[in-house]
């Protein structure tokens, strides 16, 4: 099908969100230039409903929007927000080629000194290595290159126009040796075609030998059009993978989907990952930046308290004893009082008077403030 570029002035492009996305990747705001990607992955989440409004998820990878205004906008907002970690630009499409988007927001972010998280599967984000290095210079960047693994034959089923992994991690090895903190998104991992341990192992070792310093892994989600391309293509490389499919995301056929694997699947697949990243001197979560600062302390307890929530997932704990550090996490990270100060004044009890912080969690907040 023909490429088409549409070309728009949307009013705003950053969004900002309520919370930041640890245990993830720390981000606070997004602002991305294009919607739709040429890669067309077949499990590419955007394909999913929720991103593309009433756009048909089958022409995500043939009309690509364009906000011709992406740069003139973020000139414009960013001065309006408390900085923080914006996750920006969009290098793995052809049209950065023409636009340049991605490089003209790059600019903006430098000229306000915000940090800076980027996720990308295209080597292309080396194009701006000037501007990376006098970011992270000012204020810090990140670059996580996303891959399912290192096999091509799963690339090329499942990632039919994006570049390779191998120019991926030349890409790694080049901003690592510039300084940048860099490393892997292991998303999605692919259940029962990409998901053995030997793989695995094969693909950290590589991201260990190409300067990454972490690797975060994801499981496969499934939704609407985008679950129905990624079965489809599960069905062309063994028509009896369908049956072990459905069988895990609970997917009846005329159904629909659960939306990820279960939870003692994600447990098993973060603690591989833990091990094997042990085993190359690699860390299975983000480093989070914080600017030093009045709330730096805060950052730090919080990063604490999110970096737990992963924990307990990876203990299959209950969702109650998840989503109570989830929600302790976000209280201490948006406190608008200096929560070292807070402790040295009242002593335990003064964190308890933090909505949401219950007796346990204070306890171990009072024992990292000891130790921070
Ligand atoms: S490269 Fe990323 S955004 Fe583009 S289709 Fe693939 S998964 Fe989606």
């Amino acid at each position: 099908m023909e490429l088409v570029y549409e070309e728009y002035r949307p009013r705003r492009i950053v969004n900002v969100h309520k919370h930041v996305d640890g245990p993830w990747f720390w981000g606070r705001y997004t602002a991305h230039p294009y919607v739709g990607c040429r890669s067309g992955c077949e499990f590419c989440y955007e394909r999913g409903g929720v991103y593309l409004g009433r756009r048909d998820p089958n022409q995500f990878d043939t009309r690509i929007r364009v906000k011709v205004n992406a740069a003139e906008l973020l000139a414009r907002e960013l001065p309006r927000l408390e900085r923080d970690i914006i996750a920006c630009g969009d290098w793995q499409q052809p049209a950065e080629s023409k636009y340049r988007l991605s490089r003209a927001m790059l600019e903006v972010v430098l000229d306000h000194s915000f940090p800076l998280f980027i996720i990308e599967r295209s080597p292309l984000v080396t194009r701006d290595l000037d501007l990376l290095v006098e970011i992270n210079r000012r204020s810090w960047v990140g670059v996580l290159f996303s891959m399912s693994g290192v096999d091509p034959a799963l690339k090329r089923a499942f990632e039919p126009r994006s570049p390779g992994v191998k120019r991926r991690l030349e890409a790694m090895a080049q901003l690592a040796s510039a300084g940048i903190t860099t490393g892997a998104a292991l998303m999605p991992v692919l259940p029962f075609v990409g998901d053995r341990e030997e793989q695995l192992k094969e693909t950290i070792h590589a991201i260990s030998d190409s300067g990454g310093v972490c690797v975060l892994a994801g499981g496969l989600t499934m939704a609407g059009a985008q679950a129905q391309r990624t079965l489809e293509t599960y069905r062309q490389l063994d028509p009896a993978l369908e049956e072990k499919l459905r069988v895990m995301y609970r997917w009846a056929p005329g159904g629909k989907p659960g939306f990820g694997p279960p939870i003692r699947y994600n447990a098993r697949l973060g603690l591989k990952v833990r091990e094997l990243c042990d085993c190359f001197g690699l860390i299975d979560r983000m480093p989070r930046y914080v600017a030093p600062g009045p709330f730096a302390v805060n950052k730090r307890i919080a990063e604490k308290l999110f970096l737990e929530t992963y924990e307990l997932e990876l203990q299959q704990a209950s969702s109650h004893r998840i989503w109570a550090y989830r929600k302790a996490a976000w209280r201490v990270d948006e406190l608008e009082e200096d929560i070292a100060e807070l402790y040295a004044e009242q002593d335990v009890e003064g964190l308890e008077k933090i909505p949401g912080i219950g007796k346990k969690i204070a306890a171990r907040i009072k024992t990292w403030l000891e130790t921070v």
